[in-house]
Parts: C-alpha cells; structure tokens; sequence
C-alpha cells in the first residue's frame, strides 16, 4: 500500500513502553513518514510537573498537587519534526528534562486528579486527528490500556535495561563515550522510575494484552521505523 493510501486512512497508533525503549525517537520518525501527528504525553506530565515545582508545592503532597492540577493551562504542539509543550504559554521543551523534573514527574504522574486532566488533554488530541482525517501516535505508558483501549495499533516497544541505559546516558551526555559511573547511575534511575511507574495504583505502565511487543535491544532506530510501518501496513 502506498504511503498516500495510508496517509488518507485515519490511524490512531498507541506506543507504551519503559523509558529509554526508543518510544520517542521512533514514534516521531513513523509519525514523520506517514505524515501523522505525534503526541508526547510523557511530556505533558512532566509539563504538570514542572508547574507543580513552580508553583512551590511538593510534588510527594498528593493533595496539594491534585488541588493544583486543574490549573496550568498544557498545549502540546503536534508536529513530529518540532513538538512542542507549552504552559501558561510558556515553551518549556528544555526545563521538563531536568534531572528535578525527571526526578518528581513519577509522583506527580501518580496522582489521579494529575491523570484525569491530561488522559482527556490526550483523547481530545485523538479526536481531533480522527475528525480531520489526520493519523496520530501517541507515546506513553498507559495509552494501549486506558488512555485509547480502541486504538487501531498498539505497541509495546522493550529493550534489555543495560541497552536503554545506555541510550538514555549518551543522549544526557550528547556523546557516545560515557563512564562506567554514570552509566550505572542512569541505569538505577531508570529501573526506579520503571518500577513505580509499573507499581502505582492509578493507570500502571502495562502492556495491553492486544499489544505488539518489539524489542529494540538489536535494532537501528530505521529498523525499528520500518517495522512499525510495516505493523501499520498490515
Ligand atoms: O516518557 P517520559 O520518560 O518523558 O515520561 C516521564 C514520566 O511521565 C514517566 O516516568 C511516567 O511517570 C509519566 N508518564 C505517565 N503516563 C504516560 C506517560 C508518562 O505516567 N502516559
């Protein structure tokens, strides 16, 4: 099928999985290819987060950041080649990956007033790109399960925890040569962020039993925009 066939079949694409599984790199290059939107919803928490932050609350104060959580205003931008996060109008595309951001989003993520706001933030976005024709893929970690169950396509993108370690540590680097220290020290965070975002009670990070599982451990991001398409194609 031609890649302007698919573009005219509206497409809901749902991609959970593990931080440091590739779900980024490959969900904006499959969004790119096939002339779809990308949603990044990872973003929009630690949007909230960085907001909750601000605003001087301690993001472990779960009433306080449920009280809280209806007031920024959180736009994505929906581009794949430029997404964008705004609050308040604000661009904050830099400071929501700070190590203080990454470091509180899990809690704030945790808390259901936080989810409730952004899940229907999300479905509006689905919406929209059914509505007007246009396909979407959204990333997470709870999209296949909760956020859009009748997605069309659902992945669950994996690799091995030394391999996503060592993505995540090159990438905050911005150098492939990284030290055995810091190496292990992002290879923690990540398995901690991993294990309360599996573990809390509100919209777990789960594999919909309706997923397809990819695992990333061996592939080049190409091989792995490829094979999405391909799941797509089919
Ligand atoms: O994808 P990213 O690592 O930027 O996500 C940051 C955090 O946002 C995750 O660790 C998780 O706590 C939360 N998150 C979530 N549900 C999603 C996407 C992200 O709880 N759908």
């Amino acid at each position: 099928m031609s890649e302007a066939r698919l573009r005219s079949m509206t497409r809901v694409v749902a991609v959970d999985g593990p931080a440091g599984s590739g779900k980024s790199s490959v969900c904006r290059g499959v969004a790119d290819r096939l002339g779809y939107r990308y949603l990044d919803t990872g973003a929009m928490y630690r949007a909230m987060t960085w907001a909750v932050l601000g605003a001087g609350i301690d993001p472990n104060d779960d009433g306080a950041v449920a009280e809280f959580a209806s007031i920024p205003s959180i736009v994505s931008g929906t581009n794949p080649q430029a997404p964008t996060i705004e609050v308040d109008g604000i661009d904050v595309s830099d400071p929501i990956r700070t190590p203080e951001v990454t470091g509180a989003v899990s809690a704030v993520s945790a808390v259901p007033a936080v989810r409730d706001r952004l899940v229907a933030l999300q479905r509006s976005h689905a919406e929209t790109a059914e509505r007007d024709g246009t396909g979407i893929v959204v990333e997470g970690r709870d999209i296949g399960s909760v956020v859009l169950p009748s997605a069309d396509l659902k992945v669950f993108l994996t690799a091995d925890p030394e391999i996503r370690a060592l993505r995540r540590a090159r990438e905050q680097a911005g150098t492939d040569s990284v030290g055995e220290q810091s190496l292990s020290e992002t290879g923690a965070a990540l398995s901690r962020r991993d294990a309360f975002d599996a573990s809390r009670a509100a919209s777990p990070m789960t594999q919909a039993p309706d997923a397809v599982v990819v695992d990333t451990s061996a592939m080049a991001l190409d091989q792995v925009v490829d094979h999405v398409c391909a799941l797509i194609r089919d």
